[in-house]
């Protein structure tokens, strides 16, 4: 299932914004030449009260009333920002609703993104939260999420709506040290929510084989353990090496690698319940090939994948793990 609404592209946040609609339609045009273009379905943008799960009343008043203006120097608001920015609230929602009534993988193919939005913020390209809009939703309905937000920045608005909440599981692969400069392992989260709250702040050079490590030797096993629910993974495609804005050096089969492992996880231990929402990720070609990837794996199907550069083959990103495992030692079974 793909989520995606052409008014998507109607936001434009500045001329010359990297945040550009040309991100969405990228990924877009390579899904329909691969014929991957299938089985989309329209949001509704009736995502307020849900909202109100993650954002404080007075910040998501003054945001639909701000006609113009800024939520930082970044993140300028416009008149239709505010109805485009539900919308894609909405879609991520309705995904992640669809995924779980169906056991079936979900795809929301979003703009703007939202996890850097956290309870009475936006920020960093991001107006409202819409992973943790989704996540809140079912937590609503009893169930438990773990978050996955491979985006090469640390998703600090997602990590503070839940540092004291247990059941949302948040784990975050990210450069640290760069925007917006949160998210050190020994960020654990905070009274009920410690624990759930696992930070692995890699240095720049970081790739294919330190996410690999990452994910075998911190994030299965945190999962394997922690026995979510359903699966929601923030994919932003900034930690790729040819991203503009980070110094990650993930490649497309490293991202697809990546994915393909966390929706083997999301099978073995949520039935088939996995939401895949686009964040950041501002080279065309990375975030249209990495996303075709992903939606061709859905559909057990391979697509010819061109930047393939293996940067980190020896793992440049131990030390950080190690880091998150010392911090977490007393949370969870880690070798
Ligand atoms: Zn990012």
């Amino acid at each position: 299932m793909l989520f995606y609404d052409p008014r998507f592209l109607e936001h434009v946040s500045s001329p010359m914004h990297v945040e550009r609609p040309e991100r969405l339609e990228a990924i877009v045009d390579r899904l329909r030449q691969e014929d991957l273009f299938r089985d989309v379905h329209a949001p509704s943008p009736e995502a307020v009260t849900e909202l109100r799960r993650v954002h404080r009343a007075a910040f998501l008043e003054y945001f639909e009333h701000l006609s113009e203006g800024v939520l930082d120097p970044e993140t300028a608001v416009h008149p239709e920002t505010w109805g485009i920015a539900l919308l894609a609230a909405g879609a991520v929602i309705q995904a992640t609703r669809d995924s779980v009534a169906q056991g079936a993988p979900a795809v929301a193919l979003v703009r703007p993104p939202g996890h850097h939005a956290g309870p009475d913020y936006g920020g960093g390209f991001c107006y409202l939260n819409n992973v943790a809009a989704a996540a809140a939703d079912q937590v609503a309905q009893g169930r438990r999420v773990a978050i996955l937000d491979f985006d090469a920045h640390h998703g600090n608005g997602t990590s503070e709506i839940f540092e004291d909440e247990a059941a949302v599981l948040y784990i975050s692969t990210h450069q640290f040290g760069i925007y917006p400069g949160t998210g050190a392992a020994e960020d654990v989260g905070k009274g009920e929510g410690r624990g759930f709250n696992v930070n692995i702040p890699f240095t720049a050079g970081c790739g294919d084989e330190s996410f690999r490590l990452a994910f075998d030797q911190i994030v299965a096993p945190v999962v394997r353990e922690y026995k979510p629910d359903l699966v929601l993974v923030s994919l932003g495609i900034d930690a790729h090496y040819r991203d503009p804005l980070t110094g990650l050096s993930l490649s497309s089969p490293g991202y697809v690698d990546l994915m393909t492992r966390s929706a083997e996880l999301a099978h073995e231990l949520c039935g088939d319940r996995f939401v895949v929402a686009l964040e950041g990720g501002y080279h065309l070609q990375a975030l249209s090939e990495v996303y075709a990837g992903v939606v061709a794996r859905m559909n057990r199907r391979r697509v010819d994948l061109e930047l393939t550069q293996l940067l980190d083959a020896k793992g440049k990103g131990r030390p950080a793990i190690e880091s998150t495992k010392r911090a977490h030692k007393e949370f969870w079974n880690l070798r």
